[in-house]
């Protein structure tokens, strides 16, 4: 699938619940979440169905998402089916950390049922290593739970571990260099990511913003010059860069700062309730549930398909306009 700003789409974010177990200020305003009702989210099988006409038409790279995808019922059972659409090369998925300490099972825990499901690479969001700072901006008290499951992520043996952490100023700009030794002990590759206009345009102002080529002095003032490592790529659209002297990348997601970031993209998006969205940020989206439950052919929903494709933008509208139209809980980070 090729759109015509020759963006080839290979990868598919599915998210599979609009709910959370945190209340995260810049993904879910604090005003009251009303969660959708069951019979609106697609059932595992029909999300299965959607995955495997994007793979017919070349989608490889999958990765599971929310809300939190982990307070889903099922999520291990789900995420054991995805392997066998065998054109799928890469099963990621993203948590906030928070259940996968979990035991699931006697000695087994949450972080380890996925791995052996399939999951091949996890992003674990992390803003900060302060408690305090940790409950002011999830609205939670989950932090040592979050370290607990980092560390249950690493005993599981997943291919690779993401940590993500959001760029905010007055909040976490003085945890970049201790996030960078938490993720350095660990071996994780940790990238900080710009805040985006995602869910209100009120999550984002002058104040609060930090850039990522702010982000990249701070840590240099610290590490000396970064060196750049183009050859290096995940599926994103982060760019990397080496820590000189140790054998450490670290990546930055500049969505509102970088100029280019929109050429390479590569994703579409499938939120929980069937809608498929060409660009995170447009408020562009497409309900392919209706032809779904309608009873649609594959044939039929291939050319669904290519239509969203057909309807993506050359770049994000973030820097204009843009009306969010969803919290980023119920798109899909
Ligand atoms: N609950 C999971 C988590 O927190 O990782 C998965 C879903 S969450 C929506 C995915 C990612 O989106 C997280 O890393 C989160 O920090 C990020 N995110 C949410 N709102 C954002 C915003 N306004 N700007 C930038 N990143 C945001
Ligand atoms: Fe929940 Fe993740 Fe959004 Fe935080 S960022 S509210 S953990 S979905």
């Amino acid at each position: 699938m090729q759109d015509r700003y020759g963006h080839r789409i290979s990868y598919l974010r599915v998210s599979i619940t609009d709910r959370c177990n945190e209340r995260c200020g810049y993904c879910m305003p604090q005003e009251l979440q009303e969660w959708l009702p069951r019979h609106e989210i697609l059932s595992y099988e029909e999300t299965l169905r959607i995955m495997r006409i994007a793979v017919a038409l070349g989608v490889s790279k999958v990765r599971i998402t929310g809300g939190e995808p982990l307070t889903r019922r099922g999520i291990i059972d789900f995420v054991r089916q995805i392997p066998a659409i065998r054109q799928i090369t890469s099963i990621g998925l993203s948590t906030n950390g928070t259940l996968l300490a979990r035991e699931i099972a006697p000695g087994e825990t949450m972080a380890k049922a996925l791995c052996d499901a399939g999951v091949q690479s996890l992003n674990i969001s992390l803003d900060t290593l302060d408690p305090e700072i940790y409950s002011q901006i999830t609205g939670r008290d989950f932090h040592a739970q979050v370290l607990a499951g980092i560390d249950a992520a690493i005993g599981a043996g997943f291919e690779q571990i993401k940590m993500n952490a959001v760029l905010m100023r007055g909040r976490n700009e003085n945890q970049l260099l201790p996030l960078i030794e938490f993720a350095a002990a660990r071996k994780l590759l940790l990238r900080f990511i710009e805040l985006m206009p995602v869910s209100t345009t009120e999550v984002l102002n002058e104040s609060n913003f930090m850039s990522v080529m702010e982000a990249k002095r701070l840590v240099e003032s610290a590490y000396g010059s970064l060196i750049p490592d183009t050859e290096f790529r995940t599926n994103g659209p982060a760019i990397y860069y080496q820590i000189p002297g140790r054998p450490q990348r670290v990546g930055f997601i500049g969505a509102m700062t970088n100029m280019h970031f929109c050429e390479n993209c590569n994703k579409l998006r499938l939120t929980c309730d069937g809608k498929l969205r060409p660009c995170l940020g447009s408020y562009l989206e497409f309900d392919i549930m209706q032809p779904l439950r309608a009873g649609a052919s594959d044939e039929e929903l291939k050319q669904f398909f290519l239509n969203v494709v057909d309807r993506k933008p050359r770049e994000h509208d973030f820097r204009h306009n843009y009306q969010p139209n969803r919290k980023m809980v119920a798109i899909g980070g």
